[in-house]
């Protein structure tokens, strides 16, 4: 089984880009962001109600965020910036979730202004809320299975997870969550990263409605919406198929009729945060080659580095590359296809099967809509990228500009510097 991968411009087109706008570059494509995002919503059409919350850290960029928001989604921020972003997207009140852990008072409050969910990591967080803010009304809680539930690769062991309440702390909270006046409640756990098996994800939600269920029966609370979190996997191999979506939201709807309807809880909201199987498989970070280089290894340098898209050097991550004008080319060579910053992880392949690549050849890198630029850094006095968004009439707009060496100067006061008296001998 496969999934093919493509690139929405030709060479000629790409190139006529490229002389508007130099590489390297994040460029989206927003036709296929908004099929996606009705695919969603329609497999998920079989719950009486249903919000997917954009984990706005996978893309946080408003004017995709205002793609989205338009195809009738909310968004999961962890940050008060991100608060930001979603309410300058125009995702006001409960579309958002505040999904944070170790939060700031501040960032609490500006969440309750902004009448977002809270989802709450911790049972101390609650006397913490009260204190920074109150108790509002609507009020969610992440749930942590534990050795309840299978670990999963990049997540790791529930138990050896930092978030969420235990089982016991969630009886507690909620009851004391009541008592101190909220009278809407959520449900939310999150325990993967990248999962490709569609039982993964409905085996976490039956969790869920199992608990639900469990809360109604002994202390009464009842959950409006359930939250199964983000981490729905993407197919970065060509080898690897694409999560069913479809059979997800169908396996739900069979444990929602299994536990759900006959615990007298029907209708419940289910809710996802998924922000990798979004907006992942529709952004390309497109680069050139400047430089090959022949010693023990034959490497490509390309003109982007890990400071663009860090996810190969930091998980050795597997990113599909593609040679623009070069997608029939046989794989006659093999390449470490490199960026340029001093450390020798920054590699987006290593020893990579790879048509001939010249100097000056355009060089894509695929699945690079989520957890791409967003990751960035000025490591090295690297400056990130800008982003570009295809849009679906064909034209190619800017939705944000290229760092300058001014931004990676922003934070310092060189006139301070001048009068700095750094003492020693003159
Ligand atoms: C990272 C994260 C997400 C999104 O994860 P994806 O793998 O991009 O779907 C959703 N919710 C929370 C709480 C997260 O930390």
């Amino acid at each position: 089984m496969s999934t093919t991968k493509t690139f929405p411009l030709t060479r000629e087109q790409l190139e006529a880009v490229v002389a508007t706008f130099p590489t390297p570059f994040y460029l989206y494509d927003e036709a296929a962001l908004r099929a996606n995002a009705r695919r969603v919503n329609a497999a998920f059409s079989v719950f009486p109600e249903f919000t997917e919350h954009f984990a706005v850290k996978a893309l946080p960029n408003p004017f995709v965020l205002k793609v989205l928001a338009s195809e009738g989604f909310g968004a999961d921020c962890a940050s008060l910036p991100e608060l930001i972003l979603a309410q300058k997207a125009g995702i006001t009140g409960e579309a958002v979730m505040f999904t944070s852990n170790e939060t700031p008072a501040r960032e609490y409050a500006f969440a309750r202004d902004i009448g977002a969910v809270i989802n709450l990591d911790d049972i101390t967080h609650i006397d913490f809320l009260e204190k920074a803010c109150g108790i509002p009304e609507v009020i969610s809680c992440r749930y942590n299975p534990g050795p309840l539930k299978e670990g999963n690769v990049i997540i790791g062991k529930p138990e050896e997870a930092k978030y969420g309440f235990t089982k016991e702390q969630l009886f507690e909270g909620y009851a004391k969550l009541r008592d101190k006046g909220a009278t809407r409640f959520a449900l939310h756990t999150m325990v993967a990263s990248n999962e490709l098996s569609a039982d993964y994800h409905v085996e976490t939600a039956r969790l869920l409605f199992e608990l639900a269920a469990e809360l109604h029966s002994t202390i009464g609370i009842r959950i409006e919406f359930v939250n199964v979190g983000g981490g729905a996997g993407i197919p970065y191999r060509p080898d690897q198929d694409e999560l069913d979506i479809e059979n997800v939201a169908r396996g739900i709807r069979e444990a929602y009729d299994a536990i759900v309807v006959p615990a007298g809880l029907d209708p419940l909201g289910v809710h996802v945060e998924w922000g990798r199987i979004i907006t992942g498989p529709y952004g390309w970070l497109v680069t050139r080659a400047i430089h090959t280089k022949d010693t023990y290894r034959r490497y490509i340098g390309l003109d982007a580095s890990m400071a663009d898209l860090m996810r190969p050097g930091m998980y050795g991550a597997y990113h599909h590359i593609t040679v623009p004008g070069k997608e029939a080319a046989p794989l006659t060579e093999t390449y470490d296809v490199v960026g340029g910053l001093c450390e020798n992880n920054d590699k987006f392949a290593v020893q990579r099967q790879l048509p001939e690549i010249e100097v000056g050849d355009l060089v894509v890198l695929h699945d690079a809509g989520a957890h791409g630029r967003a990751m960035g850094f000025n490591y090295n006095g690297k400056l990130r990228c800008g982003e570009l968004l295809l849009r679906p009439d064909g034209q190619v707009v800017p939705i944000r500009r290229t760092e300058t060496v001014d931004d990676y100067f922003a934070t310092l006061d060189f006139d301070e510097l001048s009068t700095f008296d750094a003492g020693g001998e003159a």
